[in-house]
């Protein structure tokens, strides 16, 4: 029997690159391999933009329909919307009944993003308990592997703690999931800082051609090469991080050739990139167009995946319900 693999993303805003590298193209993958379930958290962006609802149904509608674009099928795996189960909600509630909040307030992530997130007022219920929420969503299809990076590695081990301690008090119902470290390549933003909407550093997934251009262009590269006769460092340049991502062997061969020896100039190697970029970048566009038209209903759209979903659900909740004699 095939491993079950649960994995979701916030609608927080339009889908970039570093979503596709960091996320998306493994599902692409696993969906061939797994048994897998994908999921819009729109419940989990409500958690730090609750003062701000109105973009999320449109975003949640422009994220899948760019998932479809990049090659997620939902005949091969689900793809349905977190709040449309509400069952999640159920377990969600029932799950903090004996979640110790001393084990929410000790997840790394929690201050980290009340510092990043400053300017937000995060002293919400909802933000403390979003890890809850997260292993209600997991541990509903009862996945055995999660795919994550390092930073989401302590939710997962929250998750396990949480379906120990369920599993103790009430018998053996829940899966403990796993972890699954995803193979991630580097993709910093355009100003070498972390990839971020917020920071208005990304390329689209979607981006228009002259946009990839223009964003290309003024991408910082090496810093102490002033001038095409200076001899530049790839490996401090985030032209070149994108490089490894886009290019070929022997196009970096060329670069790295060309730049340590002052042979070659920042525009030129920016305009290989370029190309690559708006090849990698026009089909997904284009699909993209495609589907926006096809699927104007976005919920009709995921029905038999939403259906799936929440079938599975009702079916475990009945084993929840009956286990805690509620
Ligand atoms: Fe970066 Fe390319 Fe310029 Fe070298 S030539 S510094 S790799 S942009």
């Amino acid at each position: 029997m095939k491993k079950r693999v649960y994995s979701a993303m916030r609608p927080t805003g339009e889908l970039h690159i570093g979503h596709y590298f960091g996320a998306v193209k493994n599902w692409i993958k696993m969906q061939e391999e797994y048994d897998c379930f994908f999921a819009v958290a729109d419940w989990h962006a409500l958690t730090t933009n609750y003062d701000n609802p109105e973009n999320i149904k449109e975003i949640r509608r422009q994220m899948v329909l760019s998932w479809l674009a990049a090659g997620l099928d939902v005949e091969k795996a689900p793809i349905f919307i977190q709040s449309h189960n509400l069952y999640t909600a159920e377990l969600y509630l029932l799950l903090g009944m004996f979640t110790p909040v001393s084990w929410l307030e000790r997840c790394p992530s929690y201050k980290d993003m009340i510092n990043t997130l400053s300017h937000k007022d995060l002293s919400n219920y909802g933000f403390l308990g979003y890890p809850v929420l997260m292993t209600a969503d997991i541990i509903m299809y009862l996945a055995n592997l999660v795919p994550v990076g390092v930073d989401q590695v302590p939710h997962v081990e929250l998750a396990r703690e949480i379906v120990r301690r369920f599993n103790n008090f009430y018998g053996e119902i829940f899966v403990e999931p796993e972890s699954m470290l995803t193979n991630v390549p580097k993709l910093p933003g355009l100003d070498g800082r972390k990839m971020s909407k917020s920071l208005n550093n990304t390329i689209l997934l979607t981006e228009d051609a002259d946009i990839i251009e223009k964003k290309i262009k003024t991408m910082i590269t090496d810093t102490k090469r002033q001038r095409k006769t200076d001899a530049g460092d790839p490996n401090v340049c985030p032209v070149f991080d994108y490089h490894k991502v886009f290019s070929t062997d022997e196009e970096r061969a060329k670069i790295i050739e060309g730049c340590t020896k002052a042979e070659i100039g920042c525009i030129e190697c920016k305009k290989i990139l370029i190309n690559n970029v708006e090849n990698f970048i026009c089909p997904i566009r284009e699909k993209k167009k495609v589907l926006d038209k096809e699927i104007q209903n976005i919920d009709e759209f995921l029905a038999p995946s939403q259906k799936k979903a929440n079938d599975f659900a009702a079916i475990l909740m009945e084993k929840v319900r009956k286990a805690i004699k509620i």
